[in-house]
């Protein structure tokens, strides 16, 4: 096993990124996490959003400085990217490079556009990624805790010779240095990203609940007891693991469910999905998905639509939309509410 070089607070001058000018592009996910997060770490932020954005008076009313796209460039020292990945080259050209300053610092927090070329910036740019390895509402909630997510950190390019120390200065006002931070390649964050959202943590993770959830439910089992052992009960069991690794939730859980699990699990998880795994990586690595996803987004993200659509119908999505109702404390300290962000 190979060892890395962890970066934490301490490796960081947080001063450097509190004398910037940054605008935030985008106030999303990601986007109204960096822009919070920024600005109680004592940063000078403006987001940067098209006319019109229903995210606009979400951000004005959590007390940031609001302006279009063109004109938060306008004298930013630091822009980070944070529109849809899908839509970035055509913010980029249209808004952002015109308007953006000599010498000024670009950010992204994923290398999708950078790696894939369909952003090829001004020679004369620092171009660098804060890569959070985590959604955007928990970067947030961990920062209000005292806490963050892991980062990626890497350079694209250095013309001023200090992107590096931006990038990790930014990941520190983030909340990042808390967790540990980083340092990598566009490539590597590129792929690696891709494939853990697919394969395990978005993908794979989602079809293995849908998959039991399908199989109780086909043998007669109920709607309502194959949602809590197969959906609800995963948040159990993934804040054991989280907390201190498989060897916490085993000594957590029943000797039972224990041996059941070492017996049944490779069986069910097999060296097929391990081929089938390796064939994802194949995909993302010969830059196929990155074609596919570029097509689908330009011909209206026709099948995106369509899934997400057949996924709301599912059982499992409308019992869980019943049952999450009876536990009212579960909304109560929501991370995602669409009113606020
Ligand atoms: P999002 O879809 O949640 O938010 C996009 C924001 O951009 C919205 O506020 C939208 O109003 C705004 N926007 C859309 N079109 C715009 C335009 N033309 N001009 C200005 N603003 C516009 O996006 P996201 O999921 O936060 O993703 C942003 C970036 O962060 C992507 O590069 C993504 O890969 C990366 N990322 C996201 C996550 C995550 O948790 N979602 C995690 C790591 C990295
Ligand atoms: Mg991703
Ligand atoms: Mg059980």
């Amino acid at each position: 096993m190979t060892t890395i070089n962890m970066l934490y607070d301490k490796d960081a001058e947080l001063s450097i990124i509190q004398g910037m000018k940054v605008a935030v592009i985008g106030y999303g996910s990601q986007g109204h996490a960096h822009a919070l997060n920024l600005r109680d770490t004592g940063v000078s932020v403006t987001v940067g959003l098209r006319a019109g954005s229903s995210s606009g008076a979400k951000a004005e009313k959590a007390g940031l400085a609001v302006a279009p796209v063109s004109e938060a460039v306008d004298g930013a020292d630091l822009v980070m990217l944070l529109v849809p990945d899908e839509l970035q080259a055509k913010v980029y050209y249209s808004e952002v490079e015109p308007n953006l300053k000599q010498g000024a610092t670009l950010a992204f927090a994923h290398g999708f556009n950078i790696h894939f070329q369909c952003i090829e910036p001004r020679a004369d740019l620092d171009v660098v990624m804060v890569a959070p390895k985590g959604p955007g509402h928990t970067v947030r909630s961990n920062y209000q805790q005292g806490g963050g997510v892991p980062a990626l950190i890497a350079v694209h390019s250095d013309a001023g010779s200090r992107a590096r120390d931006i990038a990790l200065s930014y990941a520190c006002a983030i909340g990042a240095g808390t967790a540990g931070i980083i340092e990598t390649s566009f490539r590597e964050e590129v792929e690696t990203d891709l494939f853990g959202e697919q394969a395990v943590l978005c993908g794979g993770l989602a079809e293995l609940i849908l998959a039991g959830f399908e199989t109780l439910v086909e043998a007669g089992y109920s709607p309502e007891m194959a949602y809590f052992e197969c959906l609800h009960e995963t948040k159990l069991i993934i804040d054991l693991i989280y907390e201190g690794g498989l060897a916490n939730m085993n000594y957590s859980i029943s000797n039972t469910a224990e041996y059941g699990g070492y017996l049944t699990g490779p069986k069910v998880i097999d060296a097929g999905v391990r081929e089938r795994m390796r064939e994802a990586l194949g995909r993302i690595q010969r830059g196929e998905f990155a074609r596919e996803f570029v097509q689908e987004c330009e011909s209206g993200q026709l099948v995106m639509k369509a899934i997400r659509r057949r996924q709301r119908e599912h059982p499992v999505e409308q019992v869980g939309e019943h049952l999450r109702a009876m536990m009212p404390w579960i909304a109560q300290q929501r991370l995602v509410d669409r009113d606020v962000n």
